[in-house]
């Protein structure tokens, strides 16, 4: 049975409507919901995710992979899922010579490097840095693309409307924001909220990668396009990457795709995925 609080946060990311299935779900934020709200379509998109056959698989590793702290095998094998071989690589991304920041062995020194960038225009332009925000020895990494305007004013990521459905989402798998790391694959927000160039984004790297070390999380959740392109050095569209789980590239990292809270925002009918999403996310914690 469901807590109230539990059934609030699953309104406050558009699910509304449950009927247990059996009586074995207890307590569980994971249980599975049977939302009858939800259209047939709805429906039957969860359902060919469950059941696809078209796995696309993980990217290769990337040419400079990152020495990340190695998870076990035994945390994909909880969640039920089986790590997906190496598939076909994606669109060769070019190499470009970035210019690796000197010192990013310890958190001050990361947020300190990040404040002081000004590799590329992106710096220039937006009112502060947003480094990232949230627990340093959180088990979950969120990954988004880049602050927005709240975000840029704040100087912390995921702090707009899309931040608080964001919020909601955890909230309904019993996670509060605090409890994970937050950050984005650009620290200077773009203008106009435009995509960041691979360039910037490439110049921007060893920030998140050096993050990535300091945290070693147990999960890595990445949210929306711009992230996942970036995190899986592909270009697949978001709805094949999310049909699968992937491994942060040259690590054991389990990294999860999701749809971006902007997007579920202007496709609410999505959030039933990203519900589905969610539960392997909460497995994946166990
Ligand atoms: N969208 C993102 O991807 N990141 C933020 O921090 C805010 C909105």
């Amino acid at each position: 049975m469901l807590t109230a609080r539990q059934q609030h946060c699953l309104r406050g990311i558009g699910i509304d409507v449950w009927a247990e299935r059996g009586a074995t779900s207890g307590n569980n934020p994971a249980a599975e919901p049977v939302a009858d709200i939800l259209s047939a379509a709805d429906l039957e998109d969860i359902r060919r995710i469950a059941n696809t056959g078209d796995r696309p698989g993980f990217p290769e590793q990337s040419e400079q992979p990152v020495n990340l702290p190695q998870s076990s095998e035994s945390d994909l094998e909880k969640s039920g899922l089986s790590p997906v071989p190496p598939a076909q690589p994606p669109a060769a991304v070019p190499a470009v010579e970035v210019p690796v920041p000197a010192k990013l062995d310890s958190w001050d020194s990361i947020i300190e490097s990040i404040h002081g960038c000004t590799a590329c225009e992106l710096a220039q332009n937006c009112t502060q840095k947003v480094p990232g925000v949230g627990n340093r020895q959180a088990d979950l990494l969120i990954v988004g693309e880049g602050p927005g305007h709240d975000e840029d004013i704040r100087g912390e990521p995921f702090v707009g409307r899309s931040g608080q459905l964001l919020d909601r989402m955890l909230a309904a798998i019993g996670i509060a924001r605090e409890q994970v790391y937050i950050t984005n694959i650009v620290k200077c927000r773009p203008p106009s909220n435009r995509d960041p160039k691979q360039l910037e984004a490439q110049q921007c790297r060893a920030f998140l990668e050096a993050q990535i070390e300091q945290l070693a999380p147990k999960v890595i959740l990445s949210v929306g396009r711009v992230s996942a392109h970036n995190l899986l050095a592909t270009n697949l569209p978001v709805g094949k990457l999310i049909q699968q789980m992937h491994k942060l590239p040259g690590t054991e990292i389990p990294l999860k795709v999701t749809y971006h809270p902007a997007y579920l925002l202007r496709n609410p009918s999505a959030k039933a995925i990203a519900w589905e999403d969610l539960k392997l996310l909460h497995q994946l914690l166990q």
